[in-house]
């Protein structure tokens, strides 16, 4: 239910040549099937059925009151019958929502026994969704096409990715980013333009110094502390003694929290070079904060803090865990090739598949107190590894399929969650992708998404698309790489 607010226009095109009763029974049939999909509890956000259009004038005022509404999070177009695609043109030209053609039709099987011309001349998808297809390409507008019974789940869960996809682009178009600081000194991939970010993704990304939190975390009370350790309690074992660190780290999140919330940022991140007078780098804090949704990245990693915030708002109704995630180290035995992810603090305990234990362990970098964390194991499944770099002339998000594996060895003397994977279509082929690609080590993981949720958000978002998976051959994926060199040059 958490993405029903987000509401899809279901506009179907005709034309006056048919004459009131077809249409008529063309508006029945659409009200059904918009009844039918937001009856479906697979379909996140509400479709909204609006009277079928017969001419250009119908058409235009339909789409720009799409983009006139806050609420409208894209529009969904389908022909029942044939509508000539001229009068769609001054409609798209004015189009600024996620646009997406569904070709279906309102009977699945021809009544092969009553068929007549009458029924032929109403259910003429396959004709219509034709000339409305011509225009779309002729106008080479950004949409995605989806053919299908109305009622296959198949068809149904394709469209439910597309609206994620959506919904992803209307948050990523009000999202901004706190940043702590800036970026990790010499590292160069978590650089970026921020104008060029909020030119495409719609990211406002801002800078504090490390002094505006300190003051707030120096005003936390203690009930305050309290309050939070309560949830705490509640969530989480706390495995350790020193509760003065533990405590330490709930004042961190009161403080985050409370700036957060008053700038109405969404995602966050540090960067444990520049604490000045912070005693612990936050963890468990961080941790606790990206459970609630917010998005977060370490090392001064704004694009990932993002992406990781649009990930999250993209899958609010789901529960398979949204994680801001670091390739760590390999495991290379032939037998079981895998990739350990983890962070030094801050796995977000989404992805866990137990209750997290709060402990306090010495960090080697960072040169403060030890600070609190949540450890524990992690999923297993299917998940997605998303990165998204800046190339100088464009956005790239690569994404890599994966499996992610029970972690059946315990690792005594390693005080950080980690998830376990094997990537497709394996370990080496799709570490070569990922580096001939660029992509960071730092990556979102989600259990909820998939690489065609992805593709559909970069495509809405106009950024180049890279996909690893088990159909990944290394040298036509170079060959990609390349190609996309010299067409990204040319937009
Ligand atoms: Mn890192």
């Amino acid at each position: 239910m958490a993405l029903k607010q987000y509401e899809f226009w279901f506009v179907v095109g005709s034309q006056d040549l048919y004459g009131d009763d077809v249409l008529r029974q063309v508006d029945e049939h659409s009200r059904v099937m918009v009844d039918a999909w937001n009856q479906d509890a697979s379909i996140p956000g509400t479709v909204v059925w609006k009277p079928v259009v017969r001419n250009s004038e119908e058409i235009y005022s339909t789409l720009t009151a799409a983009n006139q509404d806050p609420n409208c999070a894209g529009v969904i177009t389908w022909m029942h019958t044939f509508s000539p695609s001229k009068m769609w043109i001054r409609g798209f030209n004015a189009l600024q929502k996620p646009l997406l053609h569904v070709n279906t039709q309102f009977n699945r099987d021809i009544p092969w026994d009553k068929i007549d011309m009458d029924f032929m001349n109403l259910n003429q998808s396959a004709h219509g969704d034709r000339e409305h297809g011509f225009i779309t390409a002729r106008m080479r507008l950004q949409h995605k096409v989806i053919s299908g019974h109305w009622e296959d789940p198949n068809m149904r869960r394709r469209m439910a990715g597309w609206m994620r996809a959506a919904i992803g682009a209307y948050e990523s178009r009000r999202l901004r980013v706190l940043r702590i600081s800036d970026n990790m000194r010499d590292v160069a991939v978590t650089e970026g333009d921020k104008v060029e970010a909020h030119i495409k993704f719609g990211w406002q990304v801002d800078h504090y110094g490390v002094e505006d939190i300190i003051r707030m975390v120096d005003a936390v009370t203690e009930s305050e502390v309290d309050a939070q350790m309560a949830e705490y309690q509640e969530l989480y074992d706390i495995a350790t003694d020193d509760i003065e660190s533990v405590r330490y780290q709930a004042r961190e999140e009161v403080a985050l929290k409370k700036f957060l919330e008053e700038g109405k940022f969404g995602a966050f991140h540090t960067n444990f070079q520049d604490l000045q007078q912070l005693r612990q780098l936050p963890g468990l804090a961080a941790q606790d904060l990206m459970r609630q949704g917010y998005g977060f990245a370490g090392e001064g990693d704004w694009k990932t803090a993002a992406l990781c915030r649009v990930m999250k708002l993209m899958t609010a109704d789901c529960n398979g865990g949204t994680a801001f995630m670091e390739d760590y180290t390999y495991n290379f035995d032939p037998a079981c090739g895998m990739n350990m992810g983890a962070h030094m603090l801050e796995v977000c305990p989404t992805v866990a598949c137990e209750k997290p234990k709060i402990k306090v362990v010495p960090l080697g970098i960072g040169d403060r107190e030890p600070p609190a964390r949540l450890t524990f194991k992690a999923k297993k499944g299917p998940a997605i590894l998303v990165t998204i770099i800046d190339m100088g002339d464009r956005f790239r998000m690569i994404v890599n399929d994966v499996e992610c594996q029970e972690q059946e060895h315990e690792m005594p003397n390693l005080p950080v969650a980690a998830v376990l994977w094997k990537p497709l279509p394996s370990l080496e082929t799709s570490a070569e992708a990922w580096i001939y690609a660029g992509g960071a080590h730092h990556s979102v993981i989600s259990y909820d998404l998939t690489a065609e949720e992805m593709r559909d958000f970069a495509e809405i978002m106009n950024i180049e698309f890279i996909h690893i998976g088990k159909e990944t051959e290394i040298n036509s994926f170079r060959k990609e790489l390349t190609w996309n060199d010299l067409i990204w040059k040319l937009r």
